[in-house]
């Protein structure tokens, strides 16, 4: 599914985020040590190789929340973003860390002039946010954002799962 709204074009996708070849900037699902791991950590460090290992440690430890940019190395994109969500039920305000993900990693997107962005479905994996909890946290927080962004003109949402891209397309069709 694919919308434009305020001249940014929004996407929903099932697929893997370290596989986005027309994108400048992957997000990460990170965890604070920005080390490999799971699910979308892992994928993404699996995919870029060492590089990103050593250039992490040097940012590492980061707060729920925050967002730091790397190189992409044998990824094929040009930055990767690493994102720390809140693990659910545990990092308070939730719902407001989760959307300082959404915001920081636009806000260091727009910085550095890139124009498509690729998010993961953050925290909704090893760190138990609901899915579709969080996709309303996603989209709500993108969407007061739009109208100010001058660089990035596609975000994209990458999912997993179809029950997962369901809910995102449930969401985002609703939007405005
Ligand atoms: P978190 O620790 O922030 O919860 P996870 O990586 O465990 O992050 O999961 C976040 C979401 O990403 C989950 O919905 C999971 O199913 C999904 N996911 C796992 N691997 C990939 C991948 N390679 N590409 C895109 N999404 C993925």
């Amino acid at each position: 599914m694919e919308r434009a709204i305020s001249g940014v074009k929004i996407e929903c996708l099932k697929g893997d985020i370290a596989a986005q070849n027309d994108i400048l900037a992957v997000v990460n699902a990170a965890n604070a040590l920005l080390k490999t791991g799971g699910g979308v950590a892992g994928a993404i460090h699996r995919a870029a190789g060492p590089g990103l290992y050593d250039e992490c440690r040097s940012l590492a430890p980061i707060n729920p929340g925050e967002a730091v940019i790397t190189g992409a190395y044998r990824l094929p994109n040009e930055y990767v973003i690493h994102c720390l969500g809140p693990v659910y039920g545990r990092d308070q305000p939730e719902d407001e860390l989760l959307a300082d993900c959404y915001r920081n990693a636009l806000k260091i997107s727009e910085e550095k002039g890139i124009k498509s962005i690729a998010f993961p479905a953050l925290s909704t994996g090893a760190f138990g946010y609901p899915s579709k909890d969080a996709a309303k946290v996603a989209f709500k927080t993108i969407s007061e954002l739009l109208s100010e962004l001058k660089a990035v003109n596609k975000i994209r949402f990458v999912l997993y799962d179809e029950k997962d891209l369901e809910i995102h397309e449930d969401i985002l069709s609703k939007l405005y």
